[in-house]
This record gives C-alpha cells, sequence and structure tokens, in this order.
C-alpha cells in the first residue's frame, strides 16, 4: 500500500476509537511518527489506548490505535512504547521573566525556557506597551522554538494602586485605551482590582469600581478576553457582575460563597489559582527546598537556588506573611470547591514575580492542584484541553486530535496516578518539532 512519496500515498489507520485516513503528500513538509505510547487526552473519555501519532507540517495528521501500525518510510520516528503521550501544558499566567530578584528583560530567553520544561502554551497577562511588538514578532518568527503565547499588552491599575500601568480617570478614557489595545493588537485587557491585603499591612487603593466596569464592558464590544487579578472576593463579585471572563489569582480571602460560584457561572468566568506564586510569600528558603527536592533532571541553577536560601521571609512591601500562612487552606477549598462547580479552571504560575521560576513553577503547580484535591486527570485536562476552549483554541492545541497542532510530551511514567509525573519527560515535540 505504501508506495514511498512520489506522489500521494493513502494509508488508512483504523483503530478501535480513531480512524483516519491519512493523505500523505509527496515532498512536502517533515513527517513525523510517535509510535507505541499510551495516548492520553484529558478531552476525551476514550483515555489510555496504545496507539500512533503521525505529524505533518506541524500537525497531527493520523492517530491510530493499536501497536500495528504501518511504517512510514522518510519519517522521523519516535518509539513510546512504555511510554505515555500528552498535549504539552498550558501555563496561561506567565509574565516571562527569570523569577529571580532583579528584573530581567529576557523574555524571548524565559520563553524558550519553558519549552524545556514541557510548557507548550501561555498567557502573558500584562507585556510592558515597549516590549510587546518586539515581542510578538520574536515569537512569530520560528513558531516551534517557542510555546503558543498569547500576550496582553499592558495592565490597568489606579493611582496608588498595585502595579505600573494604564490609569485612566474616567470610564471614557479607560474605554478609549481598550480601544488602543485592540488596534495593537493585545489578546485581552487585564485589570488591578485588589486592596492588596493578602499581601502587605498598609493596602493599595482600588480602582473606582465604574473604570473597572467601562474597561470590561468596553473589552467585550471589542472581542478582547477581560483578565482581573482580583484575590478578595467582595472585590471580584463587582467584576463578575460586569462579566469578566477571568480571575487570574483565584479567591483567596475567604471560603466561595454560592452567589460567587453562581455569577461565575453565569459567565463562564476561567478560575487560576497561582498557588505556586502565593506559596512563594509564606518564605523563599521553604520554597527552595521544594524546588530542590521537585527538579528531577537538576535543571535550576543552584547558584540562584543559594540566594533563594539566604533570602528572608517576604520583602519590604509584602509583608504580610502571617495573613498568607492562615489564608493558604483556603486558596486550595476554593479551588477545589471551584472546579467540583463545574467552573473551567486553568493552570498559571505568576512566573517571574520573585520566587516563581520559568517551568519547574508550572510543573509544581500542576502538583499543587493535585494536593489541593483534584483527581490528576482533571488537573492535565486544565493545563492542556480546557486552555485551548477557553482561549477559544477547541482542537487547535491541548488535544492528541487529528487536526491540532502537535504540541506534545512524551513521558515515561502515567500521569494519571501522579500528575507529578509531568516531569518525567521523555520528547518534548512543539509545532511538529522535537525540542532539543
Ligand atoms: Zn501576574
Amino acid at each position: 500500500m505504501v508506495k514511498g512519496f512520489s506522489g500521494i500515498v493513502k494509508l488508512v489507520f483504523c483503530g478501535i476509537i480513531f480512524c483516519a485516513a491519512i493523505p500523505v503528500h509527496a515532498q512536502t513538509g517533515d513527517l513525523l511518527v510517535i509510535r507505541g505510547g499510551t495516548l492520553i487526552d484529558p478531552g476525551r473519555d476514550d483515555l489510555g489506548v496504545t496507539g500512533t501519532i503521525v505529524v505533518q507540517n506541524g500537525l497531527i495528521i493520523a492517530v491510530q490505535t493499536g501497536d500495528n501500525s504501518t511504517p512510514l518510510p522518510t519519517a522521523q520516528v519516535i518509539n513510546a512504547s512504555g511510554g505515555y503521550v500528552v498535549p504539552g501544558i498550558a501555563d496561561m499566567h506567565n509574565h516571562l521573566r527569570s523569577g529571580m530578584f532583579k528584573p530581567d528583560g529576557n523574555s524571548t530567553a524565559v520563553l524558550s525556557s519553558l519549552l524545556d520544561w514541557g510548557v507548550t502554551a501561555t498567557l502573558n497577562p500584562g507585556v510592558p506597551a515597549a516590549e510587546f511588538d518586539q515581542l510578538r514578532n520574536e515569537i512569530s518568527r520560528d513558531r516551534s522554538a517557542y510555546p503558543r503565547t498569547f500576550l496582553v499588552r499592558g495592565i490597568f491599575t489606579t493611582d496608588g494602586g498595585w502595579g505600573k500601568g494604564y490609569v485612566p480617570e474616567t470610564p471614557d478614557q479607560a474605554r478609549a485605551i481598550v480601544r488602543e489595545l485592540k488596534a495593537a493588537g493585545s489578546d485581552g485587557v487585564k485589570l488591578i482590582y485588589d486592596d492588596m491585603r493578602w499581601a502587605t499591612t498598609r493596602p493599595f487603593a482600588v480602582m473606582d469600581r465604574e473604570i473597572a466596569i467601562a474597561i470590561i464592558d468596553e473589552a467585550h464590544r471589542q472581542q478582547l478576553m477581560s483578565f482581573a487579578h482580583a484575590p478578595i472576593m467582595e472585590l471580584a463579585k463587582h467584576l463578575l457582575e460586569a462579566g469578566i471572563d477571568c480571575l487570574i489569582h483565584g479567591i483567596i480571602s475567604e471560603p466561595v460563597d454560592a452567589e460567587f460560584i453562581d455569577l461565575m457561572k453565569r459567565n463562564n468566568t476561567c478560575y487560576i489559582s497561582t498557588l505556586t506564586m502565593f506559596q512563594t510569600n509564606i518564605g523563599y528558603d521553604k520554597w527552595a527546598d521544594r524546588l530542590e527536592r521537585f527538579d528531577l533532571n537538576r535543571q535550576l541553577n543552584l547558584a540562584a537556588m543559594e540566594v533563594f536560601h539566604n533570602t528572608s521571609s517576604g520583602t519590604a512591601r509584602l509583608d504580610n506573611t502571617a495573613w498568607i500562612v492562615e489564608h493558604l487552606p483556603v486558596l486550595r477549598l476554593n479551588l477545589f470547591t471551584v472546579h467540583g462547580a463545574g467552573i473551567p479552571v486553568l493552570i498559571g504560575t505568576d512566573t517571574g514575580i520573585p520566587g516563581v521560576l520559568p517551568g519547574i513553577s508550572t510543573q509544581l503547580e500542576l502538583v499543587m492542584h493535585q494536593e489541593a484535591g483534584l483527581d490528576p486527570i482533571d488537573v492535565l485536562r486544565a493545563a492542556t484541553t480546557t486552555a485551548a476552549v477557553v482561549f477559544d483554541r477547541k482542537g487547535v492545541f491541548g488535544t492528541l486530535r487529528e487536526g491540532a497542532q502537535a504540541d506534545l510530551l512524551v513521558l515515561d511514567a502515567d500521569p494519571r496516578l501522579d500528575v507529578g509525573n509531568v516531569r518525567r519527560i521523555q520528547h518534548i515535540i512543539r509545532a511538529g518539532k522535537v525540542h532539543k
């Protein structure tokens, strides 16, 4: 049946659940075959069958179950037998910074290093305006060199509020800025709506509610997603009433109530906990211990770890460590409650905040979701399929289906038993290319 690649060859793969004709066009693009692994697609019910995935021009073109695939001549073959094939991980709150204590401007280096840890999709909710175009251009230069990346240009805050960014004084000004962001190619808007009581004993100012409402409303008119840093429930409810699309720091102030859940469901608002970010605030020394224990392949820079061990808990501006320690169980409980209510949960880390190191923090965030009581497969779903659905890319990434981008990990241990097995990576494939 296989006639080489001088003409159009059709292989028909019919397995138990997948069945696909493979149109292989002559000499176009690279063929990659990943054979014999256990296929785990968190978006499907038929999990865990043995099979083969065929990739061409960066896309999955066929999936065959069983172990009897016909070898394709000229294809690069990965023998995944005994391994587990999963979609790559999405970290949807990542500032593309090193996480060391001094600011650094090398976003593209961080972005590329995320791939080393199996992160194949990410969102930076708050790219400094001056960096935005350059970063966008660099990413589009070679899609296989970086994760699939969504970028939000700048952030909205207020006078005396947390963070540096746009400070509109009226709702009309806020709307005008949102329209500028749309024109500049931003993938959404982000607003800070938080007095930071969880981090500091000297709270910050909170944005005027009418301005927040205008930002969200104008974002929707411009078909932009709205992301909010709003971990205090009473404040988050203001934004939910205005239709906010995603809470990107969970809720830490108190256990979420029925009204909160109803509002989340009404909007189909997504929920990102950033457990790692909150965890680092209780002390860098303990956190460094945990990172070192978790770092199976010794990928961390140990000299950098020394800095962490020698840094005392918190920083001058984040002096409310006692509050965090008391409220971390609430943050975990809320994740469990929100997930149980069927609200879309995504993985995000706030990478770049001191202590939240690229890549390893994403893997640890998955583990911390499991520790909060989620089943490993639900955590994997949050990190793959759900991210794609929320970002309106269902079937485009985060799945092993035909037609999806081939962003895949081959693991040597089963992530359904322990989601921490996402660090046992044999191969990383981004846009069909094997990442070295
Ligand atoms: Zn952030």
